[in-house]
């Protein structure tokens, strides 16, 4: 090795001996005729010295020394004198004083500074990705995925579980995105598709009666691009054979339980993971990855709203899956016109109408609404929600999924205006029972899990007259407002997957073009399974306290799903492209 230690290793006990570190210039600081360099590596920072009268030719040397440069340095190591220490840092009692000094490498100015105070904005970090990840935050995040890794392979492992690799280049898994398509030189006018999820294959290991697998497998979406979200994303995928919804999420449930034990200090609110139900959550919170780190109830008032005089409750609660529902935000009624006016847009994006309101103030009410409805109703509204002086009441009155979107939507923002989150705890629970479909606008029915996710085989009866009233044997985790995952358990009856198949339109020779191996599969004595998939990057986020899976993905693309330090994706040679049989559009 090119150093004896690192630079995150030096102590007073080391005091008198010799040292050789290796490592990059952070800051060099020019002191009464004196250099100190903070030497940085992944481990830390050391602070060496040079001294102008021990060797001219050294402490030359050191003058030409500029940040990031990299350098062999050699010495012995001196405590600093009294109150030139820094009790802070494990090194801060010592310096190496320099007697050798070998650069290893120049470096050019780099476009920004490394650990400054003000962060660069997030094109140049990205742009220049290797720079950025030499810093201290990007470097305990980068560690603790690291350490995310460790802990799920060793519990997979010590749990039965096979770690197995799918391939990247496949046939389409669909899991609700567009998906990434690779072309075939081979084949020409024929495509891989990138795995939006390993989910065929994990089932299809069940088949081959492998009984337990687990991977951390790459998926690829093309999807609108959000904060937690990227083109593609690394998920622990696991799936088990002859199990019950249950055991699936005991097995889940104490990885998690293991990621946070060794990488977080909060306890779980409650000491527990809970489990609700999906109409539980949806009518209570409004969301079906609720934070429940904060409490912050919504009411059904749609029996109230039936009888006012206000046309946009009355439309609503007599609407076809139409409801009115009320959320009490403590301490609303200091919100200004203007942050109203905010909150109404933000209701307004997720298709609500608008966003009444009502204002508790000095004993009194107040808002546009109040004529339409009698002193009776008020006070009932102000009774069920639970409203007090200095509160503010808001309404949602349209679909079931417009209210619970819009009213869900101003429920976080009111948690954060009023910093009612407890941020000392993780709030980690379970979702269950989730309806099997979901309504596109077009009426059309689309899976609201995957199309491989069992039905409750009671409800399937109704499917043809009911199918919104069919519930899948599907569950989600959710982390501190962060839907982690999802799994279920699954159809391994060819029969009934095909029945799925064709509740959701696809055609008989589709399923056979798209899915037949699965069918075919299912035929050879498929055993019951079940199993889950959470994505590591929001894990990681979550416990790293980021706002976004960007700053926990050592190589992430931009907001635009842009790679801007290699510069991807990029236009390919004309001769490579003529290879593979493609022709570009104009
Ligand atoms: N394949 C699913 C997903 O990626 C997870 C699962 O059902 O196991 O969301």
């Amino acid at each position: 090795m090119l150093r004896t230690h690192t630079s995150g290793e030096l102590t007073a006990k080391d005091a008198g001996k010799k040292a050789t570190l290796a490592g990059w210039v952070h800051v060099r600081r020019d002191h009464g005729g004196l250099i100190f360099i903070d030497l940085r590596d992944r481990y830390g920072i050391t602070q060496i010295v040079f001294h102008p009268e021990s060797d001219k030719d050294l402490f030359a040397m050191a003058e030409t020394l500029r940040p990031e440069w990299v350098i062999q340095v050699s010495g012995s190591i001196a405590k600093r004198l009294e109150g030139t220490q820094n009790k802070n840092m494990t090194t801060g009692e010592i310096e190496l004083v320099v007697d050798v000094l070998v650069v290893l490498n120049k470096a050019k100015t780099p476009p920004f500074e490394i650990d400054a105070e003000k962060e660069a904005n997030e094109e140049l970090r990205l742009q220049y990705r290797y720079l950025d990840l030499r810093q201290k935050r990007m470097q305990k995040n980068i560690a603790l995925r690291s350490k995310v890794f460790q802990v799920i392979r060793s519990y997979f492992t010590e749990n039965d579980c096979l770690e197995i690799d799918t391939p990247c280049l496949i046939k389409g898994t669909p899991e609700g995105a567009r998906e990434y398509i690779v072309p075939s030189r081979v084949y020409p006018g024929n495509f891989f598709v990138l795995p939006q999820s390993p989910q065929q294959l994990k089932q299809l290991c069940m088949v081959a009666g492998l009984d337990r697998y687990f991977q951390i497998a790459r998926c690829f979406r093309d999807e609108d691009l959000r904060g937690d979200r990227q083109p593609e994303f690394l998920q622990l995928d696991f799936e088990m054979s002859f199990c019950e919804q249950e055991d699936v999420q005991k097995m889940i449930e104490g990885s998690l339980q293991a990621i946070l034990k060794a990488c977080s200090k909060k306890p779980l609110k409650n000491g527990k993971v809970e489990t609700f139900t999906w109409q539980h959550v949806m009518d209570t919170y409004g969301s079906d990855k609720p934070d429940l780190r904060y409490d912050l109830p919504i009411t059904d008032i749609t029996d109230l709203a039936k009888d006012c005089e206000f046309k946009v409750f009355t439309d609503a609660a007599s609407m076809k899956r139409g409801t009115v529902r009320a959320l009490r935000v403590p301490g609303g009624a200091t919100l200004s016109r203007s942050e109203i006016d905010t909150w109404t847009e933000l209701a307004k994006e997720l298709k609500a109408k608008g966003l009444a309101y009502i204002l508790l103030k000095d004993g009194a009410l107040s808002s546009p609404i109040l004529k339409f409805l009698s002193e009776d109703i008020q006070k009932e509204i102000v009774k069920r929600t639970g409203a007090k002086d200095g509160d503010a009441i808001f309404f949602g009155a349209d679909t079931f999924k417009i209210v619970c979107a819009s009213l869900g939507r101003i429920r976080a923002e009111a948690a954060k205006k009023f910093s009612l989150i407890d941020t000392s705890v993780h709030s980690l629970f379970w979702v269950t029972n989730f309806p099997m479909f979901e309504e596109n606008d077009d009426g059309s029915l689309t899976f609201s899990h995957h199309p491989f996710t069992s039905p409750n085989i009671e409800e399937w009866k109704n499917r043809k007259e009911d199918p919104l009233s069919v519930h899948s044997v599907c569950y989600d985790m959710v982390l501190d407002g962060y839907e982690l995952g999802s799994g279920s358990i699954r159809i391994h009856d060819a029969v009934l997957q095909a029945e799925v198949f064709e509740m959701l339109g696809i055609s008989a020779e589709d399923q056979k073009a798209r899915f037949g191996h699965m069918l075919e599969a299912f035929s050879y004595g498929a055993p019951p399974h079940g199993g889950f998939a959470y994505g590591i990057d929001r894990v990681v986020m979550i416990l790293a306290g980021e706002p976004n899976i960007r700053e926990v993905t050592p190589f992430p693309k931009d907001q635009k799903a842009k790679d801007l330090m290699l510069g991807a994706p990029s236009e390919v040679a004309e001769a490579q492209l003529k290879e593979l049989g493609v022709k570009l559009g104009k």
